[in-house]
């Protein structure tokens, strides 16, 4: 029987997108299942894009309202926040980018089936009442909010990222719950309108899953940023009361109960994978103990002909991993040979200062046993920096001792998430600290610090 295509993905993200339009280019006959109205996912929709919008216009308020721009002679006067407009350019640029999409689509001749897809057997799904059959399936269906254990959101007062993206109103108190990534950055979306901003997290660090030494500079600097932040804490409770919400929160290793006051919550304490109505198992797929696709290194599962990228598989939630994941996958069904280097995969969270990381944290460099050098250059000490007034956060290089190859850089400032990519591709490409040590930067620029930390691997910087 011939199938009505090559190839559906199901799920139109940045793994399944990006997919559909390389094995479109591949020349094979591509369906990409969606059951949202538009398409990119929940990054495009409710994640990366609308945040990064948010982050951007609450930084320039910020810098206008908060006297940052005085001390170069420029006074605005009363200076004022129009939220609806605000939310408005935010949508504004999300349509324009899942538009982005569609349009890509078309241009690659990828079919959008919209609907939600489930699988009748390993060969035909069922989407909008029609059954579909193809070759190839790949499973890019993406991640939902995690909650903490006996806790949820009413959407209102107690919400998630999606309603943290929305609010119409710039809140009191807003209370976030996980210091993680969005915790962070939604928190300070609205710490920079004005909200007074509380994070309970419950490991001993905001950010535990990141550089340590890094983690502690980056959350003294929140501090002063005005966030109140409570690390090894636990909220064990939280009650609606009229507007607002009280929440009971504990020491992790238990004590004495405090409670905390809240006109929102955001609660942010993960995601989990997604497969929500998909009926795997009809299709003969069974699910990891924490609900991910389990795949081999060619994002085969274990029935041939079904793939799975993205947040539904093992690995960081990240989209450019997904992104990375798509083109991989639909080379492997192509016959020819993905590759994605999951040792080396940036991360970056959009905070001001930013804080971006690649590779090994010193905890995780530690716990392998192996010998280490670590170079740190400040950007106090970066001329660029110090001539733009900002100079909070440093780079840190770790390096393998006996071979000096690097084996993660760890970078808190302002540029820290565009910096990140150069560290990134010296890894891929196997660099030591003394290729980047000797590598020419332009001057001034902020990665001559990534170069300066690079030369204190051997103790030689220069301008410390
Ligand atoms: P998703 O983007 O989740 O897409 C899956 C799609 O599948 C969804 O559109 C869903 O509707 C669809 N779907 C699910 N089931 C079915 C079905 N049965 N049939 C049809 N369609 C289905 N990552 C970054 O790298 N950088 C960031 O700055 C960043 N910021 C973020 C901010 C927030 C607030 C959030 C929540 C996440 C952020 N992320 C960020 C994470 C990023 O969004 C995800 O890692 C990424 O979207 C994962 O891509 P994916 O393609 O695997 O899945
Ligand atoms: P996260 O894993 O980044 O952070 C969750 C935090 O909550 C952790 O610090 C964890 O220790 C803490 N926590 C867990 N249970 C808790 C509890 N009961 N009480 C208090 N704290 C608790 O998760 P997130 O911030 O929700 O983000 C979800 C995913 O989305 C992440 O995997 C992230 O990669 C992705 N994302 C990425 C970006 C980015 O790349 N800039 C931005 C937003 C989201």
């Amino acid at each position: 029987m011939m199938a009505d295509f090559d190839v559906v993905v199901i799920g139109a993200g940045p793994g399944g997108y990006v997919a559909a339009i390389r094995a479109a280019q591949l020349g094979l006959k591509v369906a990409c299942v969606e059951k949202r109205a538009t398409l990119g996912g929940t990054c495009l929709n409710v994640g990366c894009m609308p945040s990064k919008a948010l982050l951007h216009a609450s930084e320039l308020y910020a810098e206008a309202r908060h006297g940052s721009l005085e001390k170069f002679g420029i006074s605005l006067g009363e200076v004022k926040l129009d939220l609806d407009r605000m939310q408005a350019e935010k949508s504004k640029a999300v349509k324009e980018l899942t538009g982005g999409i569609e349009f890509l689509f078309r241009k690659n001749k990828v079919t959008w089936l919209k609907g939600a897809a489930r699988f009748l057997d390993a060969r035909s799904i069922e989407v909008g009442g029609e059954t579909v059959t193809a070759k190839n399936f790949v499973i890019a269906t993406g991640s939902e909010v995690a909650f903490p254990p006996g806790l949820s959101a009413d959407g209102e007062v107690i919400i998630t990222s999606t309603e943290a993206l929305e609010l119409k109103a710039v809140p009191e108190h807003m209370v976030v719950v996980g210091g993680g990534v969005i915790g962070l950055e939604l928190g300070s979306v609205w710490r920079r309108l004005g909200a007074k901003v509380t994070v309970v997290e419950y490991m001993p660090s905001i950010t535990p899953t990141m550089d340590r030494e890094v983690s502690t500079e980056f959350a003294k600097i929140l501090m002063k940023q005005g966030f109140d932040i409570r690390t090894a804490t636990k909220v064990t409770k939280i009650e609606r009361n009229g507007a607002g919400a009280t929440l009971t929160v504990e020491p992790a290793d238990g004590g004495e109960a405090e409670t905390i006051e809240a006109d929102v919550v955001l609660l942010s304490v993960g995601r989990r994978p997604n497969t929500d109505g998909l009926d795997v198992a009809a299709a003969g797929l069974s699910l990891d103990p924490k609900g991910r696709v389990p795949v081999g290194h060619d994002f085969s599962t274990s029935v041939p002909g079904i793939w799975a990228i993205g947040d539904v598989i093992e690995g960081p939630m990240l989209a450019h991993k997904a992104e990375d994941e798509g083109i991989a996958v639909a080379e492997f069904i192509a016959g020819l040979s993905g590759q994605v280097n999951h040792a080396v995969i940036p991360s970056v969270v959009y905070t001001m200062p930013e804080f971006a990381s690649v590779g090994l944290t010193e905890e995780e460099v530690k716990a392998s046993g192996k010998a280490y050098k670590v170079g740190k250059f400040p950007f106090m000490a970066n001329s660029r920096a110090k001539a733009n007034r900002d100079t909070d956060g440093l780079v840190k290089v770790i390096a393998d001792e006996a071979t000096d190859r690097v084996l993660g850089v760890h970078i808190l400032g302002r540029m820290a998430g565009t910096m990140i990519a150069q560290a990134a591709q010296a890894m891929e490409f196997g660099a030591s600290s003394e290729d980047i040590a000797y590598t020419c930067h332009a001057h001034p620029t902020h990665p001559e610090a990534l170069k300066e930390a690079a030369m204190a691997v051997t103790g030689k910087p220069i301008h410390i």
